[in-house]
């Protein structure tokens, strides 16, 4: 027989003595008649310590009176089983500190005596292995629902950018096949007005076309960062009024705009942007209030707030408050802006615009009291000799 033999008593002592889980074995009176080295080392108590005490003594204090009673039936009814399944077990060390632990209990007799035998494990490393494994399942989960709300938002986009474009461009570009018809048609010298008039509906068209094709190139590039800010320093009093001039054109019978200044008038800033900024929320302002409707333009650059604040306020149809939250958003029109004509980007372009001028843009809106869309920057002030020497 080998010397490695289970055959012998050697080879069973070595089994036990070298067992790299914790062996117990437990009197029917729950003391613990023999245990090996790795139950010492797992509980941090000497063999003379273990030997003859109460097994409570390495389970919490908290589930100690459960066990007593767990025990007790245990050896009415003996069975080899695994320790409460699907519970999760913790034994307690010497120091009071505890840890996760798995036990198999099995039984037998021996000179007349029944005994119980557990097998303990540490499982602390596995569950700490589930515990990361765990959390590295529920970060990609997040991942994985964020791509697809990512997915599902690109999805809307498109869905609003053909809802869009096939209204916008189907329009003009029929205006123009009729006009053209219609224009080719009148084909006698005195009907010269007649094929005017066609010409400018077919000149306003092609400028529609034009500004939806600007506004797809100037959102692509901010969004690309290929915009640049170039400041210089301008009365913006003068450069508000000639906004308000260029607008004026848009303005339907009765309206007006209210212009209100407060504050210095030289600043230095990205001319270029704050323009589109201000063109496209008074556009709106126009496009979105009816006839005889007031607009107002208010600017504030007054020096103690170090802020320039623009407000651009209408008496027009307003935003209805649950599509408020997704104005920004590319291709978005709110419902009751449908039959007017739009592309649904303006918005999205100022918002970039104004995180470019490092600001903030909000707004308030009721609906058929209208909106007012407030933009926020820092002032940066232009003083005379700053101003004397750029003139020069
Ligand atoms: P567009 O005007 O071309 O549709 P915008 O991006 O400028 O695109 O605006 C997005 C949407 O926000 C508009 O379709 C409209 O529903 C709403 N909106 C913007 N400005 C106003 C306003 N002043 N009054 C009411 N609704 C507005």
């Amino acid at each position: 027989m080998s010397a490695l033999s289970l055959e012998n008593e050697a080879g069973f002592k070595a089994l036990f003595q070298y067992a790299t889980v914790g062996i117990l074995v437990i009197s029917s009176g729950g003391r613990i008649e023999l245990s090996n080295p790795c139950v010492e080392k797992l509980f941090g108590y000497e063999k003379a310590e273990l030997t003859g005490r109460l097994v409570e003594i390495l389970i919490p204090e908290v589930f100690r009176e459960n066990h007593v009673n767990y025990r007790e039936g245990y050896f009415k009814r003996p069975k080899a089983r695994p320790m409460g399944y699907g519970l999760n077990l913790f034994a307690r060390k010497k120091d009071g500190s505890q840890f996760p632990v798995e036990i198999s209990l099995g039984h037998y007799r021996l000179f007349d005596e029944n005994l119980a035998v557990a097998f303990i494990t540490d499982i602390t490393e596995r569950q700490r292995f589930n515990d990361e494994l765990e959390s590295k399942v529920k970060e990609r989960t997040l991942e994985l629902t964020r791509s697809l709300e990512r997915e599902k938002e690109l999805n809307d986009m498109k869905s609003r950018f053909v809802a869009m474009a096939s209204h916008e461009f189907r329009t003009p570009l029929s205006a123009i096949l009729s006009s053209l018809t219609l224009a080719e048609s009148y084909d006698k010298a005195e009907q010269q007005d007649k094929r005017q008039r066609h010409i400018g509906r077919i000149r306003a068209s092609v400028k529609n076309l034009t500004i939806i094709l600007d506004e797809f190139l100037s959102l692509d590039k901010v969004e690309q960062g290929k915009v640049e800010i170039e400041k210089e320093a301008f009365d913006l009093y003068d450069f508000a009024e000639d906004i308000i001039e260029e607008v004026g054109g848009m303005l339907k019978p009765g309206q007006q705009i209210r212009f209100k200044y407060d504050g210095i008038r030289y600043i230095n800033e990205d001319k270029k942007i704050l323009r589109n900024i201000l063109l496209n929320l008074l556009s709106n302002a126009i496009k979105y209030s009816a006839d005889q409707q007031t607009v107002y333009l208010d600017i504030d650059a007054r020096t103690n707030a170090r802020k320039v604040i623009i407000k651009v306020r209408d008496e027009g149809i307003g935003i209805p408050p649950e599509e408020q939250n997704n104005l920004f958003s590319k291709f978005y029109r709110a419902k009751n802006a449908t039959n007017i004509q739009g592309t649904g980007l303006g918005l999205t372009i100022v918002k970039q615009y104004v995180e470019l001028l490092k600001g903030h843009i909000s707004f308030i809106s009721e609906p058929n009291r209208g909106t007012t869309f407030m933009v926020e920057f820092s002032l940066n002030q232009v003083y005379e000799n700053d101003l004397t020497d750029r003139r020069q």
